[in-house]
């Protein structure tokens, strides 16, 4: 059993931290919402008043936070965490944010002689509460080491990417794919329709195709084919368009400060944020077919 300090008891992070207590961790959290603390103490977690009192003394630490200021402003502010963690502690950032934010704080980490890997996460809410998450880990090979008995706790597939921020730009090249691909097969579909094309008849054959993707496959945005795909309840999320938009922010900002091409990316998050800022931010991301076949 091991001492473990989890900040950002959120939708993804109240689950994460839970599978911690019940792997029989000592799991103290924080967050600055009431309901999230008071959730979390339900399940047998110990909130703390304070994020230095959730980090100190801890073997671990996990932060669940929404974007790459938060998690500077945790790690790298006064009674922050690297303010107050134990050198012998590992620190495991789960947060999907900029590359450049995780290399600061890794590298901060570092300076300190703490042991840091970026650690964000694929497979949603419902990958968080069943323990089957993918953690995508940027790292030395010793905080690796040190971080992974941790993630095995939360997730089923730990894959350790590379050095510091190599977490990070995997998430966001993965997801640079999904938002691309899934506008891809939307269009298929709208354009299907108009030539009269069944739903379940482009399916069959795409799905067997060269076609083939997992926008197609596991996450089809029609109703029918793939029963599970939030298309069949009216795209209720799953993950949302305001999520897509993030991640696809995130990459365009990688891509520019590295001198990238990527400009079906650009595309990608354009529609995104057409479709967001239409109202649709809380809708699951493939719902983005309905602006598509309505736009001229
Ligand atoms: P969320 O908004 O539900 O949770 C974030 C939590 O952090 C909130 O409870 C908030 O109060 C807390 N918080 C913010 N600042 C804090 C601080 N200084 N100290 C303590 N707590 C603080 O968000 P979420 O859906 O859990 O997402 C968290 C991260 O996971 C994001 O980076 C997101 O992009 C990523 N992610 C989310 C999903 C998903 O499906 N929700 C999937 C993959 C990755």
């Amino acid at each position: 059993m091991a001492r473990i300090g989890f900040i950002g008891l959120g939708n993804m992070g109240g689950p994460m931290a839970a599978n911690l207590v019940k792997a029989g961790h000592e799991v103290t959290g924080y967050d600055l919402v009431q309901a999230a603390l008071d959730k979390f103490a339900g399940i047998g977690g110990r909130p703390a008043a304070a994020m230095a009192d959730a980090v100190a003394g801890a073997d671990a630490v996990v932060t669940m936070l929404p974007a790459g200021q938060h998690v500077r402003d945790a790690y790298l502010g006064s009674g922050g965490i690297l303010a107050a963690a134990a050198t012998h502690a590992v620190l495991i950032d789960c947060s999907t944010i900029d590359v450049d934010s995780a290399r600061a704080v890794g590298a901060a980490a570092a300076e300190r002689g703490i042991a840091m890997v970026d650690a964000p996460v694929s497979g949603g809410v419902g990958g968080a509460e069943a323990g089957t998450l993918t953690f995508m880990v940027g790292g030395p090979e010793n905080a690796f080491a040190q971080a992974k008995p941790y993630l095995e706790c939360m997730g089923k597939t730990i894959v350790h990417a590379g050095a510091s921020g190599t977490g990070q730009a995997a998430k966001i090249c993965n997801n640079m794919i999904l938002g691309i691909s899934m506008i891809a097969v939307c269009e298929a579909f709208a354009l299907a329709e108009k030539l009269g094309l069944d739903h379940q008849k482009l399916f069959d054959i795409s799905s067997k195709s060269s076609g083939q993707c997992w926008s197609l496959t596991t996450y089809c945005p029609v109703p029918g084919p793939v029963p599970t795909s939030p298309a069949n309840r009216d795209y209720k999320p799953g993950f949302t368009a305001a999520m897509m938009l993030k991640d696809l922010r995130l990459a365009q900002e990688a891509s520019q400060v590295a001198g990238a091409q990527t400009p079906l990316g650009a595309h990608a998050q354009a529609l995104y944020a057409e479709f967001a800022e239409a109202g649709n931010g809380g809708v699951d991301f493939s719902g983005i077919i309905k602006m598509l076949r309505e736009r001229r």
